[in-house]
């Protein structure tokens, strides 16, 4: 079967969302499961100026999207410099056309763009095959955070260079003794005259080792407890006293890093919104690392083609189809829980600990997908390179990323205790 071109995709996802209607709002009744009154309604269509976004987006994307990028037939990047050398001029020339940031208001470089614009942008980016936005702490973390928190001058000097990728953001908050438990974090900033001096490890930092500049959660009150006395600062990662040791991962790469900080010196005016009030600004910033994944379904349903096309060479009994056609059940369940959550935000309402949900979801159908993969690819599936490589070792890099969606974003066992407590009404 021949690969499906990026407009099959498109095709598909513009055509699923076909002017079906739902009954809105109120109780639905459930047969023997009685009335369902928490059913919520899903909007099945977008706006027309949503649609008018995908086609002006699509347009553009067709015309600009580097030839065969996210194929076997890309070739490969000699290193990691070159690989990001070229994804942070990727994202300059997507600012250029003002594709980077939608979602910022206008007076910041954005578009203004709603909710159903934003997650147009991310499935048609991965349905086009564009690369992504390599500075997406900076423009999905930072930049809201700055919007809502921080100084004018912080703003002026920063929110445009974060845009055009002249300056590369990472997110230093967890550490080797506080990831799940971040309020557990020691890393402490000491106020110095005008300046903090901070002391500490971070770890997992994604991207520190090209990082402009990075935002930090330290320590200014060491008699306070947990949340509080935690402060929100912004640190030139090119400063003295900053070190930074990427991390060899399980692909081969190393997209993230330890970072020690010894006595760095941190301008006061550095400091995002009030002093000891961190936590809250952290909270800004996690929120935004929640929500829709429309990246992500369409790159699994890309990978439940290669599935489908590498499975038809199985015998018809063999239960391996059978996990093919579960993996087809669950992408599909997937995108309904977008779609749910993409209603909810264009209602305006807020997300909710229900969002939970989708990374839970996605991330584990991620991995079902990825061990049946492996099991129809057989002894040839792990090899990265060589003649018998399939595929490059392209699938195999993405079973071995994908081990990681389990823990980025707020490990499962996290999500699930979210789901326990705050949805369920369990005890904690
Ligand atoms: C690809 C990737 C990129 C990342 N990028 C960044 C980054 O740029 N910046 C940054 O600051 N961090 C980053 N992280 C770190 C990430 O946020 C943490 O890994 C995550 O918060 C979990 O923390 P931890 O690794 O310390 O695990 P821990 O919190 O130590 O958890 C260990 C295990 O215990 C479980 N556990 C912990 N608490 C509970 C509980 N209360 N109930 C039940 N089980 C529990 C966890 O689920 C997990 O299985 C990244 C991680 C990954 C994988």
């Amino acid at each position: 079967m021949p690969e499906p071109t990026v407009d099959q995709y498109a095709y598909t996802i513009a055509n699923e969302k076909a002017p079906l209607k739902k009954p809105t709002g109120g109780a639905l009744d459930c047969g023997a499961l009685g009335p369902l009154d928490r059913v919520e309604a899903m909007d099945l269509t977008f706006s027309p100026e949503a649609e008018a976004f995908r086609a002006e987006l699509r347009n553009w994307l067709s015309a600009h999207v580097p030839t065969g990028y996210g194929t076997d037939a890309f070739e490969e990047f000699a290193t990691l410099d070159d690989e990001f050398g070229f994804l942070r001029r990727w994202q300059g020339t997507l600012a250029e056309a003002r594709w980077v940031g939608v979602h910022w208001p206008e007076e910041y470089g954005g578009r203004g763009a709603g909710p159903e614009e934003n997650y147009l942008l991310q499935e048609e980016m991965a349905a086009a095959r564009a690369p992504e936005v390599i500075n997406r702490i900076g423009v999905n973390l930072v930049g809201p955070s700055l919007m809502t928190h921080g100084t004018q001058e912080q703003r002026r000097r920063h929110l445009a260079r974060i845009l055009s990728a002249d300056e590369i953001w990472c997110q230093l908050f967890s550490e080797p003794g506080a990831g799940s438990d971040l309020t557990a974090l020691s890393t402490k900033a000491e106020p110095d005259g005008d300046h903090f001096v901070v002391t500490g490890q971070k770890v997992w930092t994604s991207w520190a080792q090209y990082s402009d500049f990075g935002i930090l959660l330290a320590r200014t009150d060491p008699g306070a407890r947990r949340a509080r006395g935690i402060s929100y600062m912004i640190v030139d990662m090119r400063s003295d006293g900053v070190e930074v040791r990427p991390l060899k991962q399980l692909t081969g790469s190393s997209e993230f890093n330890e970072v020690f900080l010894n006595e760095v010196r941190v301008p006061r005016e550095n400091l995002v919104g009030e002093l000891h009030q961190g936590w809250s600004i952290a909270q800004t910033t996690l929120a935004h690392e929640r929500g829709t994944s429309p990246r992500q379904l369409v790159i699994h349903r890309m990978l439940l083609d290669d599935l489908i096309r590498l499975a038809e060479t199985l015998p018809t009994d063999d239960p391996r189809r059978d996990r093919i056609a579960q993996a087809a059940i669950e992408v599909e369940i997937a995108k309904l829980n977008n779609w749910r959550t993409l209603t909810r935000r264009v209602r305006g309402e807020p997300l909710g600990p229900e969002s939970s949900f989708i990374k839970l979801y996605w991330s584990e159908m991620s991995q079902r997908m990825h061990d049946t993969l492996m099991d129809v690819l057989g002894p040839a599936g792990v090899l990265d390179g060589g003649p018998h490589a399939i595929a490059r070792g392209r699938l195999l890099r993405s079973y071995l990323y994908y081990r990681a969606a389990s823990i980025f974003a707020g490990t499962n066992e996290v999500q699930r205790n979210i789901i326990a407590q705050r949805v369920l009404g369990l005890p904690r």
